[in-house]
């Protein structure tokens, strides 16, 4: 493994119908700040990859949500983890982009600025359209239940080739871990 990449809301931070727009609406999900201290401890890169189409609508300033991120890496810092980058999408679904997950963009883009082969990266999301852009990628992919679409994951997953679905966060570390530890026996 050489890197990860995470989706934010619903995997980070609490899903909000109506966007995140301020620091007050960014809410940690459970064990999150534990789970990034132990993904840590692979000293590998970690990338938060996050389509945040509220700024192509209008709705939150692009300053805003950077601001809102450097907020949350300070506190991720400070309970022992490490985000080292975040890679956004700000644009409205109208316009068809190339970032918009999805779309491969922003996980091509990560990989070039931390120099990652995707094959040998993972995404973890908790959306079919964050488990699409990691196979448009070619990179692995964990998905999570702590989304919008915890129930209906199972469902969603049309395909012969199906990636792991657990709970949260902290699952989807732990199981990396244990298949870290597994390659270096
Ligand atoms: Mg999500
Ligand atoms: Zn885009």
């Amino acid at each position: 493994m050489q890197g990860f990449f995470l989706d934010r809301d619903g995997v980070i931070n609490c899903e909000r119908a109506d966007y995140v727009k301020t620091w007050d609406e960014f809410t940690f999900l459970p064990n999150v700040l534990p789970a990034l201290r132990r993904l840590a401890t692979l000293n590998l890169p970690i990338v938060v990859i996050s389509n945040q189409s509220a700024i192509g609508r209008g709705l939150v300033a692009r300053a805003t949500v950077d601001a809102i991120h450097q907020q949350a890496q300070a506190i991720i810092a400070e309970a022992g983890g490490r985000v080292d980058d975040f890679f956004v999408c700000p644009h409205h679904p109208a316009l068809h982009c190339a970032c918009r997950k999805p779309q491969p963009g922003l996980l091509e883009q990560a990989a070039a600025r931390f120099k990652l082969d995707l094959p040998e990266c993972l995404f973890i999301g908790d959306a079919i359209t964050d488990f699409q852009a990691a196979k448009a990628a070619g990179c692995q992919s964990i998905l999570v239940k702590s989304g919008r679409q915890g129930a209906q994951l199972q469902q969603l997953m049309t395909t012969d080739n199906p990636a792991p679905i657990v709970a949260d966060l902290a699952a989807a570390v732990e199981l990396i871990l244990s298949l870290e530890q597994r390659n270096y026996v």
